[in-house]
């Protein structure tokens, strides 16, 4: 087998890794890139393979910078399956012609404002071109051997993380490469835990936080004390959470604050997404995938007032006053959050409160960093609410939740592999691996290709 790294080297975006084994060639993940520009530009160029000849996609879970590039694939020629767990499919369903859309409208928005460059900005792909990708979609079930190409098998392992996450095993028939797609934590009040490492010849390894530790105090002391305090101000807290998945957690988290009485009982809590109604059946369909019951199911369903037009968003924001609105894109990098954020900056009474990873170059970063500016849509806005990042809401686990799962590995492999991190976290994590479980170890760079 060969491998080439298209994709979550240098950056927690974009993951795409090419395999090729004696007889066929597959992509595993087909991620958009996100966060600097040049980092998005690399999104219009095409990728060094002929889609046409691909014989299969394996997707670990649907977050866009894991399926995002799937329309497009499509669109340049790719005919295989793409294989999945049920609940990733699900979610693709729901997420990538979202996706399109908001490409659409960002494409429109530039043109009408005349604020681009290029004419008129085209959208790297749109509704209907994701629409056509998902009948491509082939589901398959956890922890089953499944033939994925001539040649090449695999398995699909549930990682925690999100809704339908796997870690995926790939074979040969003679070597094995794990790759964690995006794990876990062991701790998540609503996914299960990441499921130990098989054998692996190869394992290539998330490092999103490989050189940082989640805080050990209960995140919701954080999430509810920021609510309050807000709250008692008169002000609103904006989270902006990635719509499908992340914002079931946050969901849950409000139910039990509510229940434990951290946070006020009447507090308006709002869910903005057109798309979260679907995501919340989602829940319900894939209760094997999760740790909630019926009843817990049915309390999170509740925690929130969906929102689905933009009639009803817009008017979420003529309105002060205590409340809490959840809403994507959780890096605020696009969708609806875009204008809360554009409302209700500017207040002192207010709290933008981040509850993930926000990659560099996104405005969540740059937020989060302390920014007294904040650009939205060509206007300057001077950041006056409250910025508040509660680190250990995220999905992934820390660095040593990392180490923890390679440790679950009996023997070494012949070498493993760190992506999906930033610089500095991805070679945190690789001197952690070569020091500490003695493994030969690399970080790879774009475009890097291997024997195995
Ligand atoms: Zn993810």
């Amino acid at each position: 087998m060969r491998i080439q790294f298209l994709g979550g080297t240098g950056t927690v975006t974009g993951s795409k890794y090419l395999v090729s084994g004696e007889h066929a060639s597959i992509l595993l993940d087909c991620g958009l890139f996100q966060g600097y520009k040049q980092l998005r530009l690399r999104n219009w160029v095409r990728l060094p393979l002929d889609p046409a000849r691909l014989d299969a996609v394996v997707l670990t879970h649907a977050h866009l910078d894991h399926s995002g590039y799937l329309p497009l694939l499509v669109k340049s020629g790719f005919r295989g399956k793409i294989l999945c767990s049920e609940a990733t499919a699900d979610l693709c369903r729901i997420l990538l012609p979202d996706s399109g859309h908001l490409q659409e409208e960002d494409a429109a928005f530039l043109n009408r404002h005349g604020a681009t460059r290029h004419s008129p900005a085209l959208p790297l792909y749109t509704e209907e071109d994701a629409r056509i990708c998902l009948r491509q979609l082939a589901p398959v079930s956890f922890d089953r051997h499944v033939a994925v190409a001539p040649g090449l098998g695999a398995t699909f392992r549930r990682a925690g993380h999100i809704l339908g996450a796997a870690s995926v095993a790939l074979d040969d028939g003679r070597r094995r490469i794990t790759f964690s797609g995006d794990l876990g934590r062991s701790d998540d009040p609503v996914m299960l835990a990441p499921a130990p490492l098989e054998a692996s010849d190869y394992v290539v390894v998330e490092s999103t936080y490989g050189d940082r530790l989640h805080d050990k105090r209960d995140p919701m002391l954080a999430l509810g004390a920021a609510i309050r305090e807000t709250s008692a101000r008169g002000g609103v807290v904006v989270i902006p959470a990635f719509a499908v998945g992340r914002a079931q957690n946050l969901l849950y988290a409000m139910h039990r604050l509510k229940e434990s009485g951290a946070i006020p009982a009447f507090l308006p809590i709002f869910l903005d997404s057109p798309m979260a109604k679907d995501a919340t059946a989602i829940y319900r369909r894939h209760r094997a995938d999760h740790r909630l019951d019926q009843a817990q199911c049915e309390a999170m369903c509740r925690a929130a007032t969906i929102i689905n037009t933009v009639e009803e968003s817009k008017e979420l924001d003529r309105r002060q006053g205590p409340k809490v609105i959840i809403s994507a894109s959780g890096m605020a990098t696009g969708g609806r959050v875009l204008h809360h954020i554009k409302a209700f900056v500017e207040d002192h009474r207010n709290t933008i409160l981040f509850a993930g990873f926000q990659a560099g170059g996104t405005r969540g970063a740059a937020l989060v960093g302390g920014a007294a500016t904040v650009r939205i849509h060509g206007q300057d806005l001077r950041v006056r609410a409250q910025v508040a990042c509660v680190d250990n809401l995220s999905a992934h686990a820390d660095s040593d939740g990392l180490m923890a799962w390679l440790g679950t590995l009996g023997a070494a492999p012949r070498r493993t592999f760190v992506t999906h991190g930033e610089p500095g976290a991805s070679e945190a994590l690789r001197y952690r691996i070569k020091h500490e479980l003695n493994w030969d170890c690399l970080v790879p760079e774009h475009l890097q290709e291997l024997r195995l």
